[in-house]
């Protein structure tokens, strides 16, 4: 017998999920085919994950500098499996709590892997499903590189990162996206010797250029190595042979150099969302979309924040100045140290950069404590089109890091 849905969705990472959960929502019959774990890359092998294991290395980070805060601490060290146990219960948790979601909202779960036979067909098990619509968010995976292929005990990617329950000596990390930047960051806390190679001009290569520069000031305060313009050349054995004629030999390598799309053959008719629409590979994209797809609720794609977390976190929105014409915008830069919050934190370091046109902004740039809640500020402004004249006029806290973006507005 052939059973028949209002909508069909493969894949249950965020994409999938959120649109399984809003077309029911709105009282349609769905069905969503997950061959692996609900909560997809973001919840298992991502967002989740990593954000875990960072909390701990940051904390780790801070107590080094408890003594000058006035707090006295004896004896304290890393503890990785319990990082990693820890990681796990938490992604266990987040999962059983998306499981009960989907179940008590009545989307029926087929932990099986499908595939769309027409636009209104979907197979699996050998059983045909007819769905009205048809939604494939079938999301990505780790990028091989063609002289780095994952053997997953030196040559790992990001999946198998997670696997790791003691921490090696030392490590590469091939590209320097957000990936890469927030593993050079969780090693480089926990006291591994970190190297990365970026072959780009500069790390962070999709981040204004002013930000690229300044993390690269931190990775050195930080002592974590790194590599630009430069690629791995050629492997033997442990020796890693870089293009600028340096020659490494670190414990494991880490390639971090994108990701590629699950469905790389696209059927006419059907919708493709998240990581697998191939457009931009963020879990909050995917999510959009997903409720755009389901609810027509509309979003504006230019406007999608970036965010590299770690110490101090990184985001940013619309345009870069590198994209620029020359004197063809204004700008306004305010020095975190500025702000009296940032010396009560003891965290000091970063920048917010804002980006005018004709009374307006269209880009900012952020290294901040916080850096994540502040762009969202900016994106309201941006996508109403709030004028900074407008701006202007609001009463922001003190003290805040949100003091940074009110002196800016002052500089224009
Ligand atoms: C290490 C890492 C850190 C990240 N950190 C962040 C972050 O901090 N913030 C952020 O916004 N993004 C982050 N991302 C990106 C984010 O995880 C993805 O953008 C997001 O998961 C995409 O969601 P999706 O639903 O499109 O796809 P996915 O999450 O990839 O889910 C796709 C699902 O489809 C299933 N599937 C595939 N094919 C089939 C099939 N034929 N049948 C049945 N099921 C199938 C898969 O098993 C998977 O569960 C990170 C990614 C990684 C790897």
């Amino acid at each position: 017998m052939v059973e028949k849905f209002d909508l069909g969705i493969i894949g249950g990472g965020p994409a999938g999920y959120t649109a399984a959960l809003h077309a029911k929502n709105s009282g349609l019959s769905v069905v969503l085919f997950e061959k692996d774990k609900v909560g997809g890359v973001c919840l298992n092998r991502g967002c989740i994950p990593t954000k875990t294991i960072l909390h701990s290395a940051e904390l780790y980070e801070e107590l080094k500098c408890a003594e000058e805060l006035g707090i006295h601490i004896e004896n304290f060290s890393v503890d990785f499996k319990q990082v990693v146990k820890r990681k796990d219960t938490v992604v266990e948790k987040l999962r059983k709590g998306l499981e009960l979601a989907l179940k008590n909202a009545g989307v029926m779960v087929v932990n099986t892997e499908a595939s769309p036979v027409s636009e209104h067909q979907i197979k699996a098990d050998n059983k045909i499903y007819e769905c009205h619509k048809i939604l494939m968010a079938t999301g990505s995976k780790p990028r091989e590189l063609e002289n780095l292929k994952f053997d997953h005990k030196f040559i790992l990617n990001s999946d198998d990162i997670l696997d790791l329950t003691e921490l090696p000596e030392s490590i590469l990390i091939v590209g320097s996206g957000a990936i890469g930047t927030e593993w050079a960051r969780i090693f480089s806390a926990f006291g591994v010797s970190v190297t990365v190679v970026e072959a780009a001009e500069h790390l962070l290569p999709l981040a204004d250029v002013e930000i690229s520069k300044r993390l690269e000031r931190i990775f050195k305060t930080k002592k974590i190595k790194f590599y630009t313009s430069t690629t791995v050349e050629k492997i033997d054995g442990q020796n890693i042979q870089l293009s600028n004629g340096e020659l490494i030999t670190p414990e494991k390598v880490l390639v971090a150099a994108g990701r590629d799309i699950n469905s790389k053959e696209q059927i006419h008719g059907i919708t493709y969302i998240g990581d697998a629409c191939g457009e931009i590979q963020l879990a909050h994209f995917a999510i959009k979309q997903a409720i755009a797809e389901v609810q027509g609720i509309k979003f504006e794609k230019t406007l999608v924040p970036s965010v590299v977390y770690g110490c101090p976190e990184i985001a940013w929105i619309g345009k870069r100045e590198q994209d620029l014409e020359k004197d063809s915008y204004e700008k306004a830069i305010m020095l975190i140290s500025a702000l009296g919050k940032s010396h009560c934190d003891n965290c000091s370091e970063g920048i917010i950069k804002i980006l005018v046109q004709n009374d307006q902004i269209i880009g900012a740039h952020i290294i901040s404590k916080e850096a994540s809640s502040l762009i969202q500020q900016i994106l309201i402004a941006m996508q109403n089109n709030i004028s900074i004249e407008k701006l202007k006029e609001i009463c922001y806290a003190h003290p805040t890091y949100s003091e940074g973006i009110f002196e800016c507005l002052f500089k224009f």
